[in-house]
């Protein structure tokens, strides 16, 4: 309280009449504590405000100079305290001390202000009166700490606050506020006209209406503007977040408000935004949906793609997962629920596909993938993903599988034709060969009957032995088993071979045989001359057994580009129409099963066959009862215009 002189046995009792009297009283009512010193003595008294500050019951003696230094007052506190007083009692100017005193008992700290002069005309007394600041100071020391962190986060974050008075020309702004204007921490709050001057003409008028109407109670308000700093001149969003006091009466008193530099954030914001949205079309370009289910907030979302996958009305809020169950392919949903189970309790990646059946009844394969989000208790807060259109993969998928499927028995069914012809052709020798025997037995000759039966048995073993022949090759041929030898074979050679031999059976039919041009090009083509010779052979001989006495079969060959046309034309019995898309079909007679003319309807689905794995392709053009035109197109040799690569080699058994 006080640092006077050393002290006295003196004792003055006009002290405690002095504590006695209404005033003091009174001001000891309003919490205010009365003292006196007896400078001479040191002996001092207290009034009862006053002991109670410092945890002493009221009405005890109150300490000396010396014990209330030793026992009171805060150590810290100490140095100051004497100087002061020093002071005070050189000078005799009155003075005010602020310290902190321990309380007896507790020990409680507590903060006083102590204030005294000398009394009237006697500088042997010291009068004063002491306050317990305690609260006000703890409030002062908080406000200022929180001042200071709030100065320290401001900075920090580049926060900047401040009010406006209503109607008030000026505000207060935090420092930081105006550094965010680009102005000096401790220039004046600018006026309303300076602030519109920094403020970007287009946001100006928005910004006014915002700043000349109150913000309604218990609201917000939340704004951003572009200014340019003062500064560096530089544009910068500043976001400001606003609200207005008001009054019991209702009336709007001052409004507060926060300012924020958003200038990267909101660039990254539409940045991000950008990125999304490119990210949306690349999507919608892959034919991607998105679909994005948000639990707390209950809002699904389905991207424009998303809805066109599933047939979704456009415009239309998306289906809920229970009713999207019911699009789902009945047989499907099952496993479609369980999926989406596992991913919500324990995370496991959604992906799977399954069919859904759209409102306009189309069945679609559909592939989603997604995830369940969670919070940290473990509760689904959100799930989103994405899906696409599968139909045409699995499509293609199926059809693969169909082909796989057809492949594999065709090759099953060549593989069966050429056993069984192989085991056909052995007992069909011994009939044949036992025939022969049994004709030309002289030493045991037939009757002219049995003869003419036995020949019946040769004609028919002929024919089987044919057949299987043809199967087997065919067989072969269509399980790329026959080896080719690709050479360069002479035309005229060859075809010239092919009429001899089937000269016998031409002049029997009464029908002519000539090869057309044996002088022009191209005297070559690049085939397996077997397989060549087996082809004219087929083409010929048809061109006989399908034709009238008096006809004629002619043969001739042109070049085409890097190729070889072979034409064998007749003046036959032609095709009809509707049939030439049958021809080449193993074992179709198209229609000549009962005409009386031998055949298998073997032979043009091994020319087809045959010349196609030689690189080239069988053409056919004919009229019913006009004749008919095959033309074989086949490479020629390398060196004539031909690649020289036609034929791939082929695996040899
Ligand atoms: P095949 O002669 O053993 O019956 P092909 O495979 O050689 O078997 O011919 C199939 C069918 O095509 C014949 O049965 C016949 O009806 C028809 N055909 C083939 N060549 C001719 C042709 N030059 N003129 C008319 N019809 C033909």
């Amino acid at each position: 309280m006080n640092e006077p002189a050393a002290p006295s046995d003196d004792d003055t009792p006009s002290a405690a009449a002095l504590f006695d009297s209404p005033l003091a009283e009174a001001v000891a009512a309003a919490g205010v504590g009365l003292w006196e010193i007896d400078l001479a003595s040191g002996r001092e008294w207290w009034n009862d405000t006053t002991l109670v500050m410092y945890g002493l019951a009221p009405g005890s003696t109150a300490p000396t100079r010396a014990e209330w230094r030793e026992h009171f007052v805060h150590p810290d506190d100490l140095a100051r305290l004497r100087a002061t007083a020093e002071e005070f009692e050189r000078t005799g100017r009155p003075y005010a001390a602020e310290y902190r005193i321990r309380r007896a008992g507790s020990g409680e700290v507590r903060w006083l202000v102590s204030r005294s002069a000398f009394k009237l005309g006697d500088r042997g007394r010291v009068l004063g009166i002491t306050l317990d600041v305690t609260e006000r100071h703890d409030a002062e020391r908080r406000a200022r700490e929180a001042e200071a962190q709030l100065g320290h986060a401001a900075r920090q974050v580049g926060f900047g606050f401040g009010l406006r008075e209503p109607g008030g020309e000026r505000g207060e702004w935090s420092p930081e506020l105006k550094r965010l204007w680009g102005l000096p921490p401790d220039a004046p709050t600018p006026l309303r006209a300076e602030i519109f001057a920094r403020i970007a003409p287009p946001d100006r008028e928005r910004v006014r209406q915002r700043l000349y109407t109150p913000i309604e109670p218990g609201g917000l308000s939340e704004y951003s503007f572009d200014v340019m700093r003062a500064d560096d001149g530089q544009r910068r969003t500043l976001t400001t977040r606003a609200y207005t006091e008001y009054d019991d009466a209702g009336r709007p008193g001052r409004t507060y408000f926060a300012v924020i530099d958003t200038t990267e954030l909101l660039a990254r914001e539409r940045e991000m935004a950008e990125l999304l949205d490119v990210q949306q079309m690349a999507a919608e370009a892959a034919g991607i949906g998105t679909w994005d289910r948000d639990v707390l907030s209950g809002i699904d979302r389905w991207s424009p793609q998303c809805a066109r996958i599933l047939g979704h009305p456009e415009g239309e809020p998306p289906l809920s997962r229970e009713a999207y169950l019911g699009l789902v392919h009945e047989e499907d949903r099952a496993f479609v629920r369980s999926a989406w189970e596992r991913a919500d309790d324990v995370g496991e990646p959604m992906d799977f596909e399954y069919r859904v059946v759209r409102r306009d009844g189309a069945l679609r394969w559909v592939r989603t993938r997604g995830r369940s989000e969670h919070d940290a208790q473990g509760r689904v807060v959100r799930r989103r993903g994405v899906i696409f259109d599968i139909t045409e993969r699995r499509q293609a998928e199926a059809e693969r599988h169909a082909r796989e499927l057809a492949e594999r028995a065709n090759a099953a069914k060549t593989e069966f034709l050429s056993r069984m012809s192989h085991e056909l052709r052995t007992p069909l020798n011994a009939v044949l060969g036992f025939a022969q025997l049994m004709a030309l037995d002289s030493a045991d000759p037939l009757s002219p009957a049995q003869r003419e039966r036995l020949a019946h048995v040769q004609t028919a073993g002929w024919h089987l032995l044919a057949l299987v022949n043809d199967v087997l090759d065919l067989s072969r041929i269509e399980a790329r088993k026959a080896p080719m030898q690709p050479e360069a074979v002479s035309l005229p050679a060859a075809v010239a071979e092919c009429i001899s031999m089937i000269a016998p059976k031409a002049a029997e039919a009464g029908v002519a045989v000539h090869w057309e041009s044996p002088a022009l090009e191209p005297h070559e083509v690049w085939a397996d001359p077997t397989r060549l010779r087996q082809l004219l052979l087929n083409l010929v001989s048809n061109g006989v057994k399908y034709n009238r006495r008096g006809g004629w079969v002619r043969v001739g060959a042109q070049r085409r580009g890097t190729m070889a046309v072979l034409t064998v034309r007749d003046n036959g019995l032609g095709i009809a129409a509707g049939r030439i898309g049958q021809l080449f079909q193993p074992f179709n007679r198209i229609g000549r099963e009962t005409s009386g003319i031998e055949g298998t309807g073997l032979g043009l689905a091994l020319v087809k066959l045959l010349v196609e794995q030689m690189g080239g392709a069988v053409e056919v053009d004919s009229t019913e009862g006009a004749g008919s035109e095959f033309r074989l197109v086949l490479p020629l040799p390398p060196g004539q215009g031909g690649s020289g690569v036609p034929l791939t080699p082929w695996p040899l058994e």
